[in-house]
């Protein structure tokens, strides 16, 4: 519905470093604490998204930005990170109105934000060629790295700012221009981003806006012949069909998708320490994190105790609104959300899993008509029920029990996904074997949760394509050109190049 209330923000989208029009009707975005409508943003036609591509080509072909030296690239990425810092409790803010996280974890994330820009600001700056020894005198070989051109960033709800900075950031770095479609959910952060870009002097055309849902906004944007990459992060549904859509282009592509990710507890583990793991990996975020433990493995002989524990954990979760510093837990993001998360409370019951706690959703009187779930265990499960098998996106931990090692790895590999594993033991050669045997794109030793600019971050099988950040974060949106010398020998057969 949309509100009359005189409170609701209109936005345009962001093109040339301008708020301007467009063509496609409005959206309403809704505080999920609240249902109250806040804001409206377009609803990006084909024309539009074409706008903002060709504006982008634009910068690319004719502007400054991919000439800039890398050190005044630098530059501006290290005052754009301080101008996020000195914006970052309204950042936070906005995106606790868009998705309905809590305000401490979006701010702590917010906080880190810049760093991210600064990791890049450094990359920018590293040598990125190579000269090559090769089977030929008079002849010198190098390679240069150059950026690839146009990057669609397409990003979802749970964390914009963060997953956005993931691409923003290298993308940038290495002279590209970027056009994001934020999440329909969540589209306000990536708008005043992108003002904060502008303001920190970025040229016009380099990085802009398209606001509006999958279909038509996103998909007009992965088919736009002028995009070179796609950088997506969502569902492995929708990754299926942009990288499709996009390999009809021969466009680049990296995707990072979801995750049905295996937290697992050895008996040997410091329990105490992993029980923190487990709710971290499951309940942090209400389990909308692509990296979520979602399935709990527990060794036969504490299984008993683990889940009686975990039970007790998820039933003591503060649940309710996001801005309050004393809450654990705030909403699921969207009514298709939770509706989601209700169907598989039921799905799970009805394919036999025993119920420990919550499976209903929870009730937040100061806030009636917020999207609300009580933390869910589910124990006794097998893996090949779906609530094993397919990603909630909630709050809804999955308990499996196993024999042994070889079980657990057994078990833990037994997924269409790959993104993230834990492994909670007191042994430090377990944890390495483990480790190894884990097909997974990252594994948390007695840890859960953690990333950093520092390291990849990707997903094996339906969990991705590509890494993103890390040191190498860089060449994925470079081409790399190699450049032939003659010093003074020549070719000296035109029909044996090689010789
Ligand atoms: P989603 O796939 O529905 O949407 C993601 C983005 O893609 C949105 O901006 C959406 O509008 C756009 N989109 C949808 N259809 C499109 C199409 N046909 N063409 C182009 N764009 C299209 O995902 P979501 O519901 O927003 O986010 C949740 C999913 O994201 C989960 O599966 C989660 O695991 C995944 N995720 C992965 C990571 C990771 O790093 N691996 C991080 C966070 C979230």
């Amino acid at each position: 519905m949309i509100s009359s209330s005189p409170s609701v923000a209109e936005y345009g989208l962001f093109i040339d470093n301008a708020r301007v029009p467009a063509e496609g009707g409005p959206l309403d975005v809704t505080d999920p604490a609240t249902s109250d409508v806040w804001a409206r943003v377009p609803d990006a036609t084909p024309a539009d998204v074409d706008r903002a591509v060709t504006s982008a080509r634009r910068a690319f072909e004719e502007g400054e930005w991919p000439r800039w030296r890398p050190a005044d690239r630098a530059r501006f990425l290290i005052r754009f990170g301080e101008a996020i810092a000195d914006h970052a409790d309204e950042l936070a803010g906005i995106q606790v109105r868009e998705n309905g996280k809590l305000l401490r974890e979006m701010a702590g994330q917010v906080r880190l934000l810049p760093e991210y820009f600064t990791y890049y600001a450094g990359l920018a700056q590293q040598p990125s060629g190579t000269t090559n020894p090769l089977h030929l005198t008079g002849m010198v070989n190098y390679t240069v790295r150059e950026p690839l051109g146009v990057v669609a960033a397409i990003t979802p709800w749970n964390s914009p700012l963060l997953l956005l900075a993931w691409k923003l950031g290298p993308a940038l770095a290495a002279g590209n221009t970027v056009v994001a479609k934020p999440s329909e959910i969540t589209p306000v952060s990536t708008l005043r981003l992108a003002e904060l870009a502008a303001a920190c002097g970025l040229p016009p055309g380099v990085f802009n806006v398209v606001t509006g849902l999958g279909q038509p906004s996103g998909s007009a944007l992965v088919a736009h012949p002028l995009v070179d990459k796609v950088a997506f992060t969502g569902a492995s549904e929708t990754g299926q069909v942009i990288a499709a859509a996009a390999g009809r282009g021969l466009k680049r592509v990296s995707l990072e998708l979801g995750g049905k990710s295996p937290n697992i507890v050895f008996a040997d583990a410091d329990l105490p320490a992993a029980l923190n793991g487990l709710v971290a990996g499951i309940f942090g975020a209400s389990g909308q994190t692509c990296m979520a433990g979602s399935r709990i493995l527990v060794q036969e002989e504490r299984y008993d105790e683990v889940v009686r524990r975990l039970g007790e954990r998820a039933e003591a979760i503060r649940v309710g609104d996001p801005r309050d510093p004393a809450t654990e837990m705030g909403t699921v993001a969207s009514p298709a959300q939770y509706d989601k998360v209700l169907r598989y409370m039921e799905i799970a019951k009805e394919d036999g899993a025993r119920l420990v706690a919550g499976g209903v959703p929870a009730k937040v009187p100061t806030l009636p008509a917020g999207l609300f779930v009580r933390p869910t265990v589910f124990a006794d499960v097998t893996n090949d029920m779906r609530i094993a098998q397919e990603e909630v996106f909630g709050p809804i931990a999955a308990v499996i029990p196993f024999r042994d090692e070889d079980d657990a790895v057994r078990i833990a590999n037994d997924t269409r996904f790959g993104l993230a594993a834990g492994v909670w033991t007191g042994s430090v050669q377990r944890a390495h074997r483990v480790a190894a045997r884990l097909r997974a794109g990252t594994v948390w030793l007695n840890n859960y949760r953690k990333t950093s600019y520092a390291t990849p971050f990707g997903g094996f099988g339906h969990s991705g394509l590509g890494r993103e950040n890390g040191p190498d974060a860089l060449r994925a949106y470079t081409e790399e050109k190699s450049v032939w010398v003659d010093t003074g020998q020549g070719v000296t057969d035109p029909f044996n190049p090689r010789a």
